[in-house]
């Protein structure tokens, strides 16, 4: 069971080489230092992060190469995903960036601020849209301000001009890019840019004559029909205009990139797969498509990876027709190490559970787990963008020929740096004895709990015979997640992880466990209204293990319900003994599983997992209220710098700029 989810994810000759040679930002000694800057601006509900390319110098001039050019072959369709949102947007779009560029009037009053707040937000969601919500929003500035900065920054006639002011804020116009109203015509409600002039049966019709139609079909790998392609109606007649025809002059420069990516390519498979990619994109083939995702499920030796493509089809209100999104990576040695270390102890751990012996396994096999540093994103994950990756898509060629599931180490890692500056920790965190740790141990200990959950938790353990999950029904999940916890909640505070070298010092555990106790106890009712109860699965397994653990110490030997200035804090007194707590959870919630015992699952999670106190549940969220944290997060890319003898390049040197409209502005222009 993986943890992660998916988060929703043009150049002429002469301008292809003018991008990377620009130097701005911070060199890369910045880098090494730990006054790295990782938030560079916050607006609107968002927070906009730069990531580190972490272990950059440890690649070969070869790979380097490889990373720039597929990062380019990422950027190349940064206007598909503009027109795939929304009809308008590249108009707008284009609006936004020559004002911001031209005006030179003053820059200091509010509307000019309301103005940029729209700009960034704009960009931030690729169109009109919020990225999450799929709502359309609004300048803050009014009307006739934005119309004067029109006026004196384009030639547009009055009449243009009104028409795109309306666009803008009118809010009839292309209210929402993705209708959830199954009562109404779900394709003809939906702003995104995939329909033109059909009704949804009109679309469900077509596709289903167009499956029937085909005779040579295999009904075990059916292709994805309509996957890259516009439906359009003109004269009665419903047709597909495909996207690879459609964004013909975006493909072009694709293409371009990925062929100088196959010229340096690090084996024959990656090759392979690079090229049948370029086919799909010259055909627009979608067996073609799927011969090209079998190729690069299976390269899983390549140190270098990318994903470009069609991909995510979550903006189609009829879930058919794929985004554009484009993303390179490479391999994280160090932590890919870490998992495999965890792995080859497997029986280590089996054998040392606190829990009873006649539900041990005799034999156990850990999962590998991979992780990789993301060093470009593009189209549907840029700026907003997924911590894991986990492709194909396709069903068949995953059972058939396997996926790709990995966490991506820097984005993770930047997440981290800035949740540390949002003054959770400060407001929530009892003492600067808590703080430090956290600073100091907690990314590890986050990253380390992980992979003991995935590549340990899950899989440990046994059922007696005759039992199955179903026998505990819609206490299943809660159940199974609050197991592999704490499996890796108990062994994260073993010695034996100080030994292996995946923890520094004991002292580290407690990061975790503080953290742990805290967001399972506090921080995350954050995120439920008041009054109701917790029904998300991970989220209440969390609470079951806080909740159990608090209430279950009598002596009071364990915690301390600290109040300071009319706040809540909580003391942890005594690591070791609440290690032990975990321990005796661990047993209980494993005979549970093992045995199929659905009324105690039921009493466990009904009195532990579901209801809220009132009280701190108020406190939380004004508390919260105060800090005003961005609830979304996004990145912008670091730059390449290509150092060059003649033609021939000599060296890839990254730098991390810090201006969030300066990266946009020149991502705009690239065309
Ligand atoms: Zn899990």
């Amino acid at each position: 069971m993986s943890f992660l989810k998916k988060i929703f994810l043009m150049m002429s000759a002469a301008l292809m080489f003018a991008s990377c040679a620009e130097k701005q930002g911070e060199t890369p000694q910045d880098f090494a230092s730990d006054t790295f800057e990782f938030v560079v601006d916050r607006f609107a509900d968002i927070e906009i992060m730069r990531y580190r390319v972490d272990n950059w110098e440890t690649l070969s001039l070869q790979q380097k190469e490889l990373i720039y050019y597929l990062a380019e072959a990422a950027r190349a369709g940064r206007d598909i995903i503009f027109d795939q949102n929304c009809k308008y947007n590249l108009q707008v779009r284009d609006a936004l960036d020559t004002i911001v560029e031209n005006y030179d009037g003053d820059k200091n009053c509010a509307q000019w601020q309301q103005f940029m707040v729209y700009a960034k937000r704009f960009w931030f969601s690729n169109g009109m849209h919020h990225h999450y919500s799929n709502d359309k929003f609004f300048p803050e500035c009014s009307k006739a301000y934005f119309s004067g900065l029109i006026e004196q920054t384009m030639h547009l006639d009055k009449d243009t001009r009104a028409q795109l002011v309306d666009i803008v804020y009118n809010p009839k116009i292309a209210p929402t890019r993705l209708s959830q109203d199954t009562k109404k015509d779900l394709v003809a409600n939906s702003a995104v840019n995939f329909y033109d002039g059909v009704s949804q049966k009109e679309v469900e019709q077509f596709y289903a004559d167009l499956k029937a139609a085909d005779k040579n079909a295999d009904p075990e790998r059916p292709v994805a029909y309509g996957l890259n392609s516009k439906i359009v109606k003109q004269d009665g007649i419903v047709f597909e205009v495909s996207f690879n025809q459609l964004y013909a002059k975006q493909i072009q420069k694709i293409i371009y990139w990925l062929q100088k990516a196959v010229s340096v390519a690090e084996n024959s498979q990656q090759k392979e797969h690079i090229l049948k990619l370029i086919e799909f994109y010259q055909t627009g083939d979608l067996k073609t498509w799927d011969d090209y995702n079998i190729l690069w499920a299976k390269d899983v030796a390549s140190d270098v990876d990318y994903v470009n493509g069609f991909i995510e089809v979550y903006t189609d209100p009829l879930g058919r027709k794929a985004t554009w999104e484009g993303l390179v990576d490479f391999k994280d040695k160090a932590s890919s190490e870490r998992a495999s270390t965890i792995s080859k102890n497997a029986q280590w751990f089996e054998d040392h559970s606190p829990i009873d012996d006649m539900f041990k396994k005799k034999e156990v096999k850990g999962v590998e787990a991979k992780a990789i540093v993301v060093a470009q994103l593009g189209g549907d994950c840029y700026p907003a963008t997924p911590i894991g990756i986990n492709l194909p898509n396709s069903n068949w060629i995953r059972k058939e020929h396997g996926s790709k599931s990995v966490t991506i180490e820097n984005l993770m890692y930047a997440y981290h740096k800035a949740g540390m500056k949002n003054g959770v920790v400060p407001e929530f965190y009892y003492s600067d004895e808590e703080i430090a740790r956290a600073e100091k141990y907690g990314y590890q200990t986050d990253k380390l709990q992980v992979d003991l959950h995935e590549c340990l938790g899950h899989g440990s353990g046994k059922m007696l015979a005759g039992i199955d999950d179903g026998m505990l029904k819609n206490y299943h999940s809660v159940i199974e997640e609050a197991r592999a916890d704490l499996f890796s909640l108990y062994f994260i505070g073993d010695p034996k992880m100080v030994e292996l070298g995946l923890l520094p010092d004991t002292d580290a555990y407690k990061a975790c466990y503080y953290k742990y106790i805290l967001n399972g106890k506090m921080l995350q009712t954050n995120r439920i209204e008041l009054g109701n109860n917790i029904t998300q699965a991970h989220m209440q397994n969390r609470a079951l293990i806080a909740n159990w653990c608090i209430e279950n110490d009598y002596l009071g030997e364990v915690f301390e319900m600290v109040v300071k200035d009319k706040k809540s804090y909580i003391r942890i007194k005594d690591y070791e003994k609440l290690r032990m707590m975990f321990g005796k959870l661990l047993a209980e919630i494993q005979k549970i599983k093992s045995t199929g015992d659905y009324a105690a699952a039921k009493a466990i999670v009904e009195q532990y997992a579901v209801k809220i106190d009132q009280k701190m549940h108020k406190e939380v969220k004004t508390r919260y209220a105060a800090l005003d944290v961005a609830p979304y997060g996004g990145f912008i890319n670091p730059e390449f710098i290509i150092e060059k003898e003649g033609e021939k390049i000599v060296d890839i040197k990254i730098s991390y700029p810090k201006d969030y409209v300066a990266q946009m502005l020149k991502y705009d222009h690239s065309k």
